[in-house]
């Protein structure tokens, strides 16, 4: 069984980082099948709206991570869209030089509001993906930063040039699925949270096999636990093979 892990946090509020930790970290996702892991950053080391000096420092975190092992770890970047056009520009240009791959959006904001059009035009133009946090947030005051999966259905139906990632199949649950149905730009990936039995073949029956991704979320979870979620769910073999690697492997240009 081939994987790619879209969704990680190696190193995790400041833990993780050293090289022994990496190198334990490499080894252990190696031995479970895990070919290549998304390194999404330390996002919240500077708490939800970082400086662009903040958000270099934890995206060189993560560029030390593809420098240790560049044939393991694809890195997407940390950008804060509350910082205007050009700083969002600048560090996307840096760290798309440095072989980034995309992307990673937390909480500095909602995914609905004004200030995401200079980043997601800059997302286009670079051709990288953009992986949003999301989160059941309807009804809640948390939702002005922690995007709802409507307001990234929405952000994706806005931009229909950049492939968007809905993280947190967990946390959006069947709302989530219906809301990026249609929406041929929008991905979902299978972190966070305990298994529920029934929401990949859900979202495999609503989606189709091609836009949902394997993702874990570590060291929030454990990774065994999370591949299970795909591998013992009852869905076609060709279906695992598209979620926990092919569709990975092309949504990021081949590995
Ligand atoms: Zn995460």
């Amino acid at each position: 069984m081939r994987i790619i892990d879209i969704h990680t946090h190696p190193v995790f509020f400041g833990d993780g980082a050293q090289r022994e930790q990496v190198d334990k970290l490499v080894r252990y996702a190696r031995s479970l099948g895990i070919e290549r892991m998304v390194a999404l950053g330390d996002v919240l080391y500077h708490g939800p709206t970082p400086t662009p000096e903040q958000m270099a420092e934890i995206n060189d975190t993560t560029h030390q991570l593809m420098q240790w092992y560049p044939h393991f770890f694809i890195g997407f970047c940390g950008l804060n869209p509350l910082w205007g056009e050009p700083p969002v520009r600048a560090e996307l240009e840096r760290c798309v030089a440095h072989g980034f791959r995309g992307i990673k959006l937390e909480i500095s904001n909602n995914a609905r509001d004004r200030v995401m059009k200079p980043l997601m035009k800059a997302a286009e133009d670079f051709g990288v993906p953009v992986l949003q946090h999301t989160w059941d947030t309807k009804g809640k005051a948390m939702r002005q930063q922690h995007s709802d999966s409507s307001d990234t259905a929405l952000l994706a139906r806005r931009h229909p040039n950049v492939k968007v990632i809905m993280a947190h199949l967990y946390g959006i649950g069947v709302r989530g699925i219906l809301e990026a149905k249609h929406l041929p730009n929008l991905y979902i990936d299978t972190s966070s949270c305990l298994p529920v039995a029934g929401l990949v073949e859900c979202a495999i029956e609503q989606l189709g096999d091609d836009r949902l991704l394997y993702g874990s979320d570590l060291p929030i979870r454990e990774l065994g636990q999370c591949i299970g979620r795909v591998s013992g769910a009852a869905i076609s073999e060709a279906a695992k093979h598209k979620v926990l690697f092919q569709n990975a492997c092309e949504l990021l240009g081949g590995i």
